[in-house]
């Protein structure tokens, strides 16, 4: 019932019924006893954070080798080691990024007290993708924790066997009054996000993100939308090709180019497109070896669905290295296409795989237009020995981040926000951003009882000589 049908009361709530609505108000309930307030508390989760990452690392490592032939030096810079570094960052600072932060004050509240109080938020939510199963909760979880949240964390489910992995142990670690994990599909997932949440913390795509977001809605839930898109990678004439060449290989071909910040494609004159073939030729054998498909260093297509989809991206342009797949293996060799077409299949959407489109054009002027013509991107590179360029590309056009001269780097430092713009997501993350993004910016003025006859001015009946006219 909807109400004012004159046949009493509402009892029952749109979540009624809702399989999740028992541990969504457990979470509250502790939220609310305020256990999880206390720096030590917080420490002690966090520090089972560590824990768990340094007594996991093996399994977590043979996990994402099952899950998607993840290398295991990928696998252990990006789920281990990069997580470590914003657990670090984390206990290093919390408490002075706890503090309450004294503010200025006007003339009336010299003897006040006016500060802002760095408040949980309360019951949150992280969703995360498979790409990089344990890196992409794990970081928001740390900021969730120490800015003293309840926490729902919902793994992706394509990789089954990480998403055991945190399901079975990382809740050994975490007291689990206040945290949970819940493994669901996308049906599940559907009903939790009918539960009111205090904040939602989403990483995927962009037509999920506005599915989230939507939801979100009907609760007035603040979100962070970490989500993806086509990166831009621009190459001027004047560069060092080699090292150009090997900088985007290495960003485009880790984790098999399952990653949200690999760049997409790349924009360059038809010159400059001759030298690079030759040097990324190189680069890839470097990297992989004559037959990438036996080196260990090269990932796997986490699934069927999607080796399907990016397989069928391959007859853009002209297949100048690679091209080689293998089903079975959900393999596909590191690829480059030359003179792809805007309009063709690898330039409609996210490439997400192993496959470097080179589009050509005219000049810097013309690659900023194309940039300018699309969805603002997650990240936009540029490589050019004269600093004067990377600056043009960085100022003319926009992005969620921004690396000049290689690729990917700009994620390693907890220093920088990390996040998009417009249909590559909002708000951000890392370090203090991930403290930040959890906590409610409470402002709060603590006033003196006394000096009442300062108070008078304001106080009715009011007259000309109070406003001083
Ligand atoms: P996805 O959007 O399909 O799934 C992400 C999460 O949402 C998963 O946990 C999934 O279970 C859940 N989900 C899927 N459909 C849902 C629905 N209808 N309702 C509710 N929940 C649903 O994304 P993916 O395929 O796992 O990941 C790839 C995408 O993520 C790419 O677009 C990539 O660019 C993006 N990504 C972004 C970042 C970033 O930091 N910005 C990082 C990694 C990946």
């Amino acid at each position: 019932g909807s109400g004012g049908s004159g046949k009493g009361p509402v009892i029952c709530s749109p979540v009624c019924g809702n399989p999740y609505a028992g541990l969504v108000s457990h979470l509250r309930a502790t939220w609310l006893s305020g256990k999880t307030r206390p720096m030590e508390y917080r420490v002690a989760q966090l520090e089972a954070l560590g824990r768990f990452l340094d007594e996991k690392k093996q399994d977590i490592l043979e996990a994402t080798a099952l899950d998607m032939g993840k290398p295991s030096f990928e696998a252990y810079f990006t789920e281990i080691l990069l997580c470590k570094n914003e657990l670090n960052d984390t206990l290093n600072n919390l408490c002075h990024w706890m503090k309450d932060e004294h503010v200025d004050k006007n003339l009336v509240t010299q003897l006040d007290s006016a500060f802002i109080r760095k408040d949980p938020y309360g019951v949150v939510l992280i969703i995360a993708p498979w790409n990089y199963p344990i890196h992409l909760f794990l970081v928001p979880l740390i900021g969730a924790i120490a800015a003293g949240n309840c926490v729902v964390v919902k793994p992706s489910e394509t990789t089954k066997n990480t998403e055991r992995l945190v399901a079975e142990m990382l809740t050994c670690y975490l007291d689990n009054d206040c945290f949970a994990v819940v493994t669901a599909g996308v049906q599940e997932t559907t009903r939790l996000l009918e539960n009111k949440f205090d904040y939602i913390f989403f990483t995927g795509s962009p037509s999920v993100g506005r599915i989230v977001m939507t939801a979100a809605a009907k609760h007035l839930t603040p979100v962070t939308l970490e989500l993806g898109g086509k990166n831009p990678c621009y190459v001027s004439d004047t560069c060092d090709v080699q090292n150009v060449a090997r900088r985007v290989a290495w960003g485009r071909f880790f984790n098999a180019g399952q990653t949200c910040i690999a760049p997409d494609y790349v924009l360059c004159s038809v010159e400059m497109q001759e030298k690079l073939m030759p040097a990324l030729r190189e680069a890839i054998t470097e990297f992989f070896g004559s037959n990438p498909r036996e080196s260990p260093d090269f990932g796997r297509i986490v699934g069927d669905k999607q080796f399907r989809r990016i397989r069928a991206l391959l007859c853009s342009g002209r297949v100048a290295i690679g091209g080689q797949t293998d089903e079975k293996e959900r393999y596909i060799a590191p690829t480059v296409l030359a003179d792809v077409l805007p309009s063709d299949p690898a330039m409609q959407e996210e490439i997400f795989g192993p496959i470097l489109p080179i589009v050509v054009v005219a000049n810097m002027d013309e690659a900023i237009d194309f940039i300018n013509a699309r969805p603002r991107p997650l990240a936009i590179y540029a490589f050019s020995c004269d600093s004067k360029v990377v600056n043009q590309v960085l100022e003319r056009t926009s992005s969620g981040g921004f690396c000049g001269n290689d690729t990917l780097m700009h994620v390693t430092l907890t220093s920088l926000p990390f996040g998009g713009i417009g249909n590559s997501g909002l708000g951000k993350y890392h370090g203090k951003f991930t403290f930040d993004t959890f906590t409610h910016h409470r402002g709060c003025l603590h006033r003196n009882m006394g000096l009442e006859a300062l108070n008078a001015l304001r106080y009715p009946p009011y007259s000309q000589q109070k406003l001083g006219l």
